[in-house]
């Protein structure tokens, strides 16, 4: 099977073009091989979608909408045969999968019905005989810069607002997870979009995703990815005066205070650590615990971590699935050994997993340190796998210190039944997302999903404040005095 470039509603041939092999995380077995587009490729999808946005604005929007009900429809209809293809590609167990793929399908309903607001204000004017008010207008061709994570959710989080905006769209997804964008034009086919408005070119970061960048008709880069990756966007971006959304890595922490109901915190903690096997921009990678019940809790993890099996996530038992590469692996495994050097203690896993099968593909154990130092590389550096650091503090100042310690801000959570703690953390726990007596993931489609200081520049995916990063404020003064009225002069 061979993946080519979907631009201007019509599948691109082969023309000589170059080719990388799409590869099982879980097997190593070949899927497909993927199209390694030029920056030929992207000025053609490039100019596709800025013919095709005039006309595309110009649909009412409760009309754009009608086109994600379709989609949303599709995505259900399809929602298992999509979610297997994710598992085989990504490699996240299969009901985590099918998770992913219905927030794709939240998010097309959601935004659909966002058709029928995108919502401005009238305001009085300060003069008699004069209207004021502000709309949303949309941009024009806007660039998506998509990770392998979450290969679905994410485009969905950035395209479907933009397409209810009015504006059109290239696409670059991750080089390592390009069939659910496959399978997604097929989608947007299927459901009639018009030629030109969705446009999906695959290929390298450096060769694709510079030249989107670069190109002087795309006008907003939205970028989900990691934070060196994101700067260099930026970077390239601004010299390119273009608006740059960036949603970046994580140093996500757990807090467990001495009066959490400890349970539910292991509950919280293996599902957001271990869980897409740390793999998530949420995942949680500390726990902050109460010096009190540090130990309490440590035996309790240990003993949870037994139940989680490891393997191909495609078997409906299987808790923990591979990691997307070779290269991953190799990561993780180089932060256990700085971990060791650091003086944490390793109480469990440590070691990529090769019994029988799992040879075959990437696999790590997971894996718990403790007595991890809260500035050590371990406690503040992104993994991007199955390994969480316990650190103990004495008190919740300290605890929320310690979360704050790091460069990033995404996602934040404590266990805790004290209403006075719960307040305290959630006003100053300094990232985007905070929960309390759940894990660090979980995020609901209309809320707003971003982090502060590293993780992001202050823009958001999802919910509603994803319109902002795709459309333009309109100010609109109409003067019915039949004269002419000056601001701030004419004031009698
Ligand atoms: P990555 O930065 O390696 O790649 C992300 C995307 O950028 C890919 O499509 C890649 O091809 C492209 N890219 C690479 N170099 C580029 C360049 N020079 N110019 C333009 N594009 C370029 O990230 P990844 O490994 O795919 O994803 C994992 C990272 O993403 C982690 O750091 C994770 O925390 C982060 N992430 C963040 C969020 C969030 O919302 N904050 C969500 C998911 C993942």
């Amino acid at each position: 099977m061979k993946l080519n470039n979907f631009i201007n509603g019509a599948w691109q041939e082969d023309n000589g073009a170059d080719f990388a092999p799409v590869l099982n995380p879980a097997n190593g077995q070949e899927l497909a091989k993927v199209r390694l587009s030029t920056k030929e490729d992207v000025d053609g999808a490039v100019a596709a979608a800025k013919s095709a946005q005039r006309q595309w604005a110009l649909v009412p929007a409760p009309k754009r909408a009608d086109y994600l009900y379709e989609i949303g429809r599709l995505m259900k209809e399809k929602k298992e045969h999509l979610s297997r293809v994710l598992t085989k590609e990504m490699g996240k167990v299969i009901e985590e999968a099918r998770g992913e793929v219905q927030e794709g399908i939240d998010m097309a309903y959601y935004m659909a019905g966002e058709g029928r607001r995108l919502v401005g204000e009238t305001v009085p004017s300060e003069l008699q005989n004069k209207f004021a008010m502000s709309v949303r207008a949309p941009i024009g061709v806007v660039g998506l810069i998509t990770p392998w994570n979450f290969p679905v959710a994410i485009a969905t989080w950035k395209s479907f607002p933009a397409l209810v905006a009015g504006n059109t769209f290239v696409w670059k997804p991750a080089s390592e997870t390009p069939m659910m964008a496959y399978e997604m034009a097929l989608i947007f086919e299927e459901a009639g979009l018009p030629a030109g408005v969705a446009n999906i070119v695959f290929g390298t970061g450096a060769e694709v995703g510079t030249a989107l960048i670069e190109h002087p008709d795309v006008r907003v880069i939205s970028f989900t990815g990691s934070t060196e990756t994101g700067r260099r966007v930026a970077e390239l971006g601004g010299r390119h005066l273009k608006k740059v959304s960036l949603e970046m890595g994580g140093k996500n922490a757990v807090i467990v205070m001495d009066d959490a109901d400890l349970e539910l915190a292991v509950e919280g903690i293996l599902w957001s650590a271990f869980g897409t096997a740390g793999q998530r921009c949420t995942a949680c990678s500390r726990v902050i615990v109460h010096k009190d019940v540090k130990e309490e809790l440590e035996q309790k993890l240990l003993a949870s971590m037994e139940g989680l099996t490891i393997g191909d996530g495609l078997d409906e038992t299987v808790k923990i699935g591979p990691v997307i590469n070779r290269q991953a692996l190799e990561k993780i495994t180089r932060y256990i050994a700085i971990g060791q050097e650091e003086g944490a203690k390793l109480l469990a896993g440590g070691k990529v997993a090769v019994e029988g099968d799992l040879s075959e593909g990437h696999y790590m154990e997971p894996t718990l340190f403790t007595d991890v130092k809260w500035d050590s590389r371990l406690a503040q550096e992104e993994i991007f796998g199955p390994v969480v650091s316990l650190i103990t503090v004495a008190d919740l100042d300290e605890a929320i210190e310690v979360n704050n310690s790091v460069k990033y801000g995404l996602s934040s959570s404590i266990f805790s039944q004290d209403v006075n703690k719960i307040f305290r953390a959630q006003r100053d726990l300094d990232t985007g997302i905070v929960y309390v007596n759940a894990g660090t993931t979980g995020a609901e489609i209309h809320l707003p999903f971003g982090g502060t200081k590293g993780t992001g520049n202050g823009h958001r995916d999802s919910g509603v404040a994803a319109l902002d990063v795709f459309t333009e404020w309109k100010s609109v003064y109409v003067d019915f005095s039949g004269k002419l009225q000056r601001a701030q002069i004419d004031t009698e």
